[in-house]
């Protein structure tokens, strides 16, 4: 089980506890063995006790690993980070968020659907009731839009999942540093299914998605998979110029039956839209400019500093 965490000393023990007992239900109902069972927190580089937690936990549980960046890179890094340390040494893993805001009871059913063959099990929230309103209105726009830009998406999935080895080792085959997983992953193929909870309040401590953060995924998701919004400018180009051409004749036709006359507001309207217009256009074609700058360099996307645990000392 790979679970990023950042600043989540508060809740890091209770998690433990329940993702041990979840553990050991599987080994019971004979959906995974004990001993080739465990979690991997990935402590995303933070500020608060969350390591010395997760270094204590790991001395008191054989099943318990940590993995440290040095310094806060994100969930999606951190996430990757695991799963890329978890492919060597794992047949399937479940990830899930350090807060178990997501029902870590449909890991039953991941396991069983594991065993019946399928490479990929997403977990769905049923509903939202447990988030804010804007935080809903949000969320569902951004569903919208990315089903709306072709980016293939499973609307109330975010990063609850099962994957097997097969499709990890395809998953990073995908060599970009902006890997957007909830988006490429169903580019993957392989059988896959889902399983449905509710999604529970937050136990402790505080989210680390405010709506700017949010916002910044979002937007890193539809432009690391779409190149839609790039086709949209040349459609605005297109529509503007067949306006002027209008326009144009129209003011000729005017000037020609000696009607001209000193259109200050109509003036203003038109740069003013251009300028708009432009300006967005031009910021769009950045945002790709910037990520095509961010991939040439080729940078690590996270850098390791410790370990902890069996898993580790395996290989
Ligand atoms: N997280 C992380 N790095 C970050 C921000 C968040 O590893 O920079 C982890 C966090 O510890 C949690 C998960 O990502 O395990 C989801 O964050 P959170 O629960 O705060 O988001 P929310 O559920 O409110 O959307
Ligand atoms: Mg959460």
């Amino acid at each position: 089980m790979v679970v990023p965490c950042y600043n989540e000393g508060l809740v890091l023990r209770d998690t433990t506890a329940q993702l041990v007992a979840t553990i050991k239900q599987l080994d019971k109902a004979g959906l995974c063995s004990l001993e080739g069972s465990g979690i991997l927190y990935v402590d995303d580089g933070s500020k608060d006790d969350s390591w010395d937690v997760i270094a204590s936990l790991c001395a008191d549980s054989s099943l318990v690993n940590g993995l440290r960046l040095s310094r806060n890179k994100g969930h999606q890094a951190a996430l990757i980070a695991g799963l890329e340390a978890a492919i060597q040494r794992s047949d399937v893993t479940i990830s899930v968020d350090a807060d178990l805001q997501d029902d870590i009871a449909v890991c039953v059913d991941m396991m069983r659907l594991y065993r019946d063959g399928y490479h990929i099990v997403y977990g769905v929230r049923s509903d939202r009731s447990t988030d804010s309103s804007s935080k809903k209105f949000f969320a569902n726009s951004f569903y919208l839009l990315m089903q709306r830009m072709g980016v293939e998406i499973i609307p109330g999935h975010a990063d609850f999942r099962m994957i097997t080895a097969p499709v990890l080792k395809e998953l990073f085959r995908y060599e970009e540093r902006a890997l957007f997983l909830r988006g490429i992953i169903p580019q993957l193929g392989f059988k896959s299914a889902s399983v449905y909870y509710a999604r529970k309040k937050r136990q402790a401590g505080e989210t680390k998605y405010p709506f700017r953060k949010s916002l910044s995924l979002a937007v890193d998701g539809i432009l690391s998979l779409s190149n839609k919004p790039l086709r949209l400018i040349t459609y605005l180009g297109l529509f503007l110029a067949g306006v002027s051409i209008v326009g144009v004749i129209t003011i000729v036709l005017t000037f020609l039956v000696g009607g001209t006359v000193q259109g200050w507001a109509s003036m203003m309207v038109v740069v003013a839209v251009l300028g708009g217009a432009q300006l967005l256009s031009l910021g769009i074609i950045g945002e790709y400019l910037g990520r095509v700058y961010k991939e040439v360099k080729r940078r690590p996307y996270y850098h390791k500093q410790e370990f902890t645990g069996v898993l580790f000392r395996q290989k």
